[in-house]
């Protein structure tokens, strides 16, 4: 399906073709400390379709949670986590899209799940968890 999307602030806008059978949770304790919460959901997009607008500040882990080093992608004005993908120049192969800068996230829900051994130990839990639907 047709992705499209953009940071908070609308410097960065993102497109591309992504399938809603690869969105996973991420659990590892890089997207915990990068998206400053305690999981992030993405889904890959093929560098053939992935277009971006706008220019993101990037970030070389070098020995990220996987062992391999990851470039991650945001938006230098707002910090929205946008993507990770292979450090180096140019177009890379696929680009891992944070799922909650989509238009289409409604339709994106997870798959699966990754990294489970250091998912925090209340994320089962969530739905007995007090429910308040706005603010208090
Ligand atoms: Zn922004
Ligand atoms: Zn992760």
């Amino acid at each position: 399906m047709k992705i499209q999307g953009s940071c908070f602030c609308g410097a960065v806008t993102i497109e591309g073709e992504a399938d809603p059978a690869m969105v996973s949770v991420c659990h590892c304790a890089d997207c915990q400390s990068g998206s400053g919460t305690a999981f992030r959901v993405s889904v890959p997009v093929s560098g053939a379709t992935f277009k971006l607008t706008g220019t993101p500040a990037v970030y070389v882990k070098t020995t990220a949670d996987s062992g391999n080093p990851r470039a991650q992608a945001f938006c230098p004005t707002c910090g929205s986590p946008l993507y990770s993908t292979a450090p180096g120049e140019g177009q890379q192969a696929m680009y891992i899209v944070r799922v909650g800068i989509l238009k289409q996230r409604d339709e994106l829900t997870p798959k699966r799940q990754i990294w489970w051994r250091s998912a925090r130990n209340w994320v089962t839990g969530l739905d007995s968890v007090q429910k308040i639907e706005k603010q208090t």
